[in-house]
């Protein structure tokens, strides 16, 4: 019989929690989680599933028009934000409710409330009970980052964006990042005005630079207003209504609310790290080695609080390998980080695997790179001069595909069965002899020459 109340204690309900909490579960541990908001995190609460669905919601915009040139007669079209707002909440709840029943089915127990670190093998509820455990795992998350500026209250975060009780108007989105071009797309296609601000003179650092400006001038093309190089230096309520935004970089600017998506800082506050003596990076996050083990050897940490991908399904798949390494009768695994995609779901979405033409350039030197720059055939039809935008990357030497990037409708959807093939280090060879599949965009990856 253990020493300790249980095998496994988790801080944190959301996807990387969950899953190491039921695994290890269902392989024997004994295991408790505390969440202090609500089971499900950031993705299921307030991220990816409510966003994804904001995003289907605001896709009817374009369909609706477009379905006019194919025979339909819509005549009458109102959008309705609390109808949307309430459904996807609704929707949420029984996510929740799901996560929930997944727990108590595979035995976890779950304790609604923070929980801090008080020792290598124990933590303290907010309730006030001390309890023990042989592993600590942290699972905690990110929160969204905001800058000390005068009426900085007044802005809102994709925490509250969810929730809004009316769909302003105009809207300024603070930053350059997924979830700034995610929500800038929504926020048009609902009909407000949208003005993007950003530090730098760019959007989506990082991604390929041919996607990022195709996005960039589709965006323009839509209506959606970007100021490069600017910021807010505060908000303050303006006379007749809406916020007056005191800008670097631009003019003054009037709107009714402001996003803040500026990245995302990792949860520490508060867990009793410092008296453990955990290490933290210069980011603010928990510093794990390939086991997710902390300097502590009962502490781990798992998902967006290390702040290495911070994308659900790394944590996932950390929150997997902690469990089958910690609690299973399998040999240790460690999760590989190389080829993992990515998909920004902005109007149209982009997707991405791999190296980017830039990286490769750098990286390998000698690289082939392949494109198709072609508007989708229900994009001619319905008279939508938007082209989409598919690449490859080529290693010369080997054939070997080194990343694959697209922009335009269902690219995500697309991209996941391409990124088997790059994670496989298949070539382009391998995509030559590949019967095209007519007629659909994703013939487009076995057609470039
Ligand atoms: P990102 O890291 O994607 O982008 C942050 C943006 O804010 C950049 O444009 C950056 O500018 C700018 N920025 C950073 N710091 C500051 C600052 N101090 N002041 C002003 N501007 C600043 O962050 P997001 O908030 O959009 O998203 C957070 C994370 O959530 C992402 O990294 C991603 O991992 C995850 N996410 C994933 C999604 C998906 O998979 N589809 C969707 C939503 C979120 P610069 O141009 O200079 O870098």
């Amino acid at each position: 019989m253990s020493r300790y109340d249980y095998d496994l204690f988790v801080i944190g309900a959301g996807s990387g929690g969950v899953r190491a909490s039921r695994v290890s579960a269902a392989h024997g541990a004994r295991v408790a989680v505390a969440e202090e908001y609500r089971v499900g995190g950031t993705c299921v609460i307030r991220g990816c599933v409510p966003k994804k669905l904001l995003v289907y919601g605001a896709h009817f915009a374009e369909d609706l028009n477009d379905a006019a040139m194919f025979g339909w007669d819509v005549p009458t079209k109102r959008f309705d934000w609390p109808i949307l707002r309430d459904h996807v909440q609704a929707e949420v709840k029984r996510l929740e409710g799901l996560y929930n029943e997944t727990l108590k089915s595979n035995k976890v127990e779950t304790f609604l409330e923070r929980a801090t670190i008080t020792g290598p093998n124990e933590v303290r509820l907010a309730s006030g009970s001390t309890l023990s455990a042989g592993k600590i795992l942290i699972a905690t998350g990110a929160r969204p980052f905001l800058p000390e500026i005068p009426g900085i209250e007044h802005a809102i975060t994709s925490n509250e964006v969810f929730h809004l009780k009316k769909m302003p108007k105009r809207i300024v989105i603070v930053g350059g990042g997924y979830i700034a071009n995610e929500f800038a797309g929504v926020f048009h296609q609902f009909g407000a005005h949208v003005t993007l601000v950003n530090r730098s003179d760019t959007i989506l650092r990082g991604y390929d630079e041919s996607m990022r400006d195709r996005l960039l001038q589709i965006s323009i093309a839509k209506g959606i207003d970007f100021k490069f190089i600017s910021s807010i230096e505060a908000i303050a309520r303006a006379e007749h209504g809406g916020l007056q935004l005191t800008m670097a970089g631009c003019d003054d600017i009037v709107v009714d609310e402001v996003l803040y998506a500026v990245g995302r800082k990792p949860n520490i506050e508060g867990l009793g790290l410092e008296s453990l003596g955990i290490t933290i990076g210069e980011r603010g996050e928990i510093k794990v080695d390939s086991a997710a083990r902390t300097n502590v050897p009962s502490v781990f940490a798992i998902g967006d609080v290390t702040d290495r991908i911070q994308l659900t399904p790394v944590a996932i798949r950390e929150g997997q390998a902690f469990a089958d390494t910690q609690f299973g009768d399998k040999p240790p695994f460690e999760v590989d980080y190389d080829c993992v995609p990515n998909a920004v779901f902005s109007h149209p979405p982009i997707a991405g695997v791999g190296m980017t033409e830039g990286e490769a350039r750098n990286r390998l030197g000698s690289i082939k790179v392949f494109t198709s720059d072609f508007r989708a055939m229900k994009n001619v039809m319905a008279g939508r001069n938007e082209r989409s935008l598919y690449k490859m990357v080529v290693e010369e030497a080997s054939d070997r595909i080194v990343g694959i990037h697209m922009i335009g409708p269902d690219a995500p959807e697309i991209l996941q069965a391409a990124a088997i093939a790059v994670k496989a280090r298949l070539t382009k060879a391998d995509f030559d002899a590949t019967v095209a599949l007519h007629p659909t965009m994703a013939e487009e990856l076995v057609l470039m020459r």
